[in-house]
């Protein structure tokens, strides 16, 4: 690996906390690139729910140092079983050690702890985190882009990264044409519970909808269930609970008590799923979007949050390995939008064939060969 990467960047503004922005972060700060993040949200990473760590995106987090914590604050594990909707086991799926032989190969962790885990790190690098702020103008050369903040204060940065998520207002700024996040005919349901103490590894019951559930603690795990819906919903708070129930009535076995014993307070989200693409560069001369920002995916293949990750790993990669920023650039994209196809291209295809109501036959092909590709080398 060449060592350039002190060549194109010295200092590096990032827009958004969520976790490609942190990644990023550290990925810099470890490189002694003097890194500022600031987000929107004045209480920052303190919401959410699990997060599924695909092999990708176990991997991912992996690579950027975390596998010690995920063991310990997370939960992982080697795979999953398929269930029809009783409770039947139909397939068993192996989930290969991509990492480490040491480390299984896919798992779960709440938001908010990965979120701790990513902050704390950036705290030790000497990462600047502004929370309740972010960007009004970017004003570049050449060689440079000047930030404005909403507090009025500006700063000259070598990189800025656009990390804000799906709605990326720096997308906004530097791509105004850009298209806007489509919304894709389902809605993803998410529920905490207490994990069944003889599950070891992820579960899916195939039904009229899909069921999955994830452990995310030693003895926690997220319900989560895709529901069809073709115009885009809004659900009131109230009807959480006796919809989810209703959804999952024609379900029987431990699935039917695990429905039976949720109650006004099992935390319950639902979430209409969007997805954006952007097939064309990431970059806009010096700023450059990465994570959801760039391609936003639905949850079929639990790689969102991994492929932020990689994004943040490549980036410096191709930032050392080049002569030139610009080399740099067009590097990271001949690897990286390839990927963002893959993956926000085959979970697409994945709900497609969910809302057609496709079967296992067809269903199962798509996924494993999207599982193989997604385990590749990045
Ligand atoms: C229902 C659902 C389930 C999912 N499940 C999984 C899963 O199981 N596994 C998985 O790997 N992925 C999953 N994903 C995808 C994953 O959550 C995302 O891909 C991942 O969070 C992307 O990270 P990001 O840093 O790009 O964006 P985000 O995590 O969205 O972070 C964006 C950050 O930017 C901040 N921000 C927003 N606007 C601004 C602004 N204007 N200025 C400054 N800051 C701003 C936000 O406060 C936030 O902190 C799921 C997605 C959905 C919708």
């Amino acid at each position: 690996m060449g060592d350039n990467l002190s060549k194109h960047v010295k200092s590096a503004l990032i827009v958004g906390g969520g976790i490609g922005g942190p990644a990023a972060a550290i990925r810099l700060a470890e490189r002694g690139v003097a890194v500022d993040l600031v987000d929107i949200e004045e209480n920052w990473g303190v919401a959410g729910t699990g997060v599924t760590l695909s092999s990708l995106t176990c991997r991912a987090l992996c690579d950027l140092g975390f596998a010690d914590e995920l063991m310990e604050k997370g939960k992982l594990h080697d795979g999953l079983t398929m269930c029809d909707p009783v409770g039947n086991v139909v397939a068993e799926h192996d989930t290969p050690r991509l990492y480490s032989p040491d480390v299984p190969g896919e798992g779960g962790v709440m938001r908010p702890v990965l979120h701790d885990m990513m902050a704390r790190r950036m705290e030790e690098l000497g990462v600047k985190v502004r929370t309740g702020t972010t960007v009004t103008a970017l004003d570049q050369d050449d060689l440079a882009v000047t930030a404005t903040f909403t507090d009025g204060s500006t700063g000259t940065y070598d990189l800025v990264i656009g990390a804000d998520g799906m709605f990326s207002k720096v997308r906004e700024m530097v791509m105004p044409d850009a298209p806007a996040p489509v919304y894709t005919g389902q809605v993803c349901w998410r529920a905490q519970m207490p994990l069944p103490p003889h599950w070891t590894r992820a579960k899916m019951f195939m039904g009229p909808v899909k069921v999955g559930f994830t452990p995310y603690a030693h003895d926690r795990m997220y319900m989560f269930l895709l529901e069809n819906v073709t115009d885009k919903p809004f659900y009131e708070p109230d009807e959480l609970l006796p919809k989810l129930k209703a959804l999952l009535a024609p379900f029987g076995g431990e699935l039917a008590e695990i429905r039976d014993a949720m109650n006004e307070d099992t935390p319950i989200l639902a979430r209409p799923l969007e997805a954006i693409l952007l097939d064309r560069p990431w970059n806009v001369g010096r700023v450059l979007l990465i994570g959801d920002a760039a391609h936003a995916t639905t949850p079929h293949l639990a790689s969102g949050a991994g492929m932020a990750v990689e994004d943040a790993i490549v980036l410096v990669d191709e930032l050392d390995k080049a002569e030139t920023f610009e080399g740099a650039m067009e590097s990271f994209m001949a690897r990286r939008l390839p990927r963002g196809k893959l993956v926000v291209g085959n979970s697409l295809k994945l709900g497609e064939l969910e809302q057609a109501g496709a079967g296992m036959d067809q269903i199962g092909p798509l996924m494993g060969q999207s599982l193989a590709a997604i385990a590749q080398p990045y």
